[in-house]
């Protein structure tokens, strides 16, 4: 199996029973398993027991049944997320890097997110909300929250900052003081006015939409509302690139469409009386030098 890795004392601990891993094989694809001891884990290389996975460190190269060599690491939580089992469309992890940037999502902030869906977005938002946030989520659907309660278990346990509630977001939010509300769902207009009583002042609305008519509602509703400034809409184009020996290029295949991001900022005086100008990043910013 190569030469022994010696980890140091700072090195997280070694793969144990019970976690996610990843095995990547040279071509690059992906296996997820859950280390269970006695179990197998069938890669496109050959099995691999879960015995000799567990207590190897993070980054072990191990061999399979074929006698091929795969790596055993543990997921990114993107690299999770696009293998786990899935109920709904996700917030694809380019969006959710930038929902977590945008709309501003701290350590120990009070969060609403709906719809939870299959649970993508949630893991995303927990791992930055950390021990001192609380997340409350909202989904009508009681099977797809047992399928994102699995997800999240598997990667997190259950956290403890995570509140489900089962109820339609369209009825109204029962949070008040909230820092941040996150919306992924067919009609987010309809959530404008509660999260407008939801958030603090200074707070951010998120909304996530596949298609531009819904984000041109939805920024008409934050307006008419009053209640926001500082509307901004953006999509994220992301474009990977192959780079081995002279080929050096970007990959010929790419994701042409998720969805929408649209922002805005709950302010304490109704936008009318300021005449407050939406603004865009890079605009009306006076850069000092
Ligand atoms: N962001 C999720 C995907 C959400 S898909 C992820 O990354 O995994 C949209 C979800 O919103 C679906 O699960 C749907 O059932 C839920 N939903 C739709 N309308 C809703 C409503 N009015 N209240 C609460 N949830 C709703």
């Amino acid at each position: 199996m190569g030469a022994p890795v010696t980890v140091s004392p700072g090195s997280p601990p070694l793969l144990s029973e019970g976690e996610p891993v990843l095995l990547l094989d040279r071509q690059g694809r992906r296996t997820l398993a859950t280390l269970r001891a006695g179990r197998t884990v069938h890669t496109h290389r050959g099995a691999v027991r879960h015995d000799d996975l567990i207590g190897q460190p993070d980054g072990a190269v191990v061999r399979t049944s074929r006698g091929d060599r795969v790596i055993v690491t543990r997921p990114r939580l993107m690299d999770y997320v696009l293998e786990m089992p899935r109920t709904t469309s996700l917030v694809y992890p380019k969006d959710a890097a930038f929902v977590l940037l945008w709309a501003d999502v701290f350590p120990g902030a009070r969060v609403v997110e709906a719809g939870l869906g299959s649970g993508a977005l949630t893991l995303a938002l927990l791992r930055v909300l950390g021990p001192h946030g609380s997340l409350v989520c909202y989904e009508i659907r009681p099977d797809f929250i047992a399928r994102a309660q699995a997800n999240l278990e598997r990667f997190f346990g259950y956290p403890p900052t995570l509140l489900i509630r089962e109820r339609d977001v369209y009825q109204g939010i029962l949070e008040r003081d909230l820092d941040r509300v996150i919306l992924d769902l067919p009609e987010p207009w309809r959530v404008v006015p509660s999260a407008a009583t939801a958030l603090r002042s200074g707070g951010i609305l998120c909304a996530y939409t596949p298609s531009i008519v819904q984000v041109q509602q939805t920024v008409e509703a934050l307006r008419q509302s009053g209640a926001f400034a500082a509307i901004e809409t953006l999509e994220v184009l992301y474009r990977p690139w192959v780079v081995r020996g002279d080929v050096v290029r970007p990959e010929q295949q790419m994701i042409g469409h998720t969805g929408f991001l649209t922002l805005a900022r709950r302010i304490a005086t109704p936008a009318d009386a300021l005449e407050v100008p939406d603004l865009a990043p890079g605009e009306d910013v006076d850069v000092p030098g």
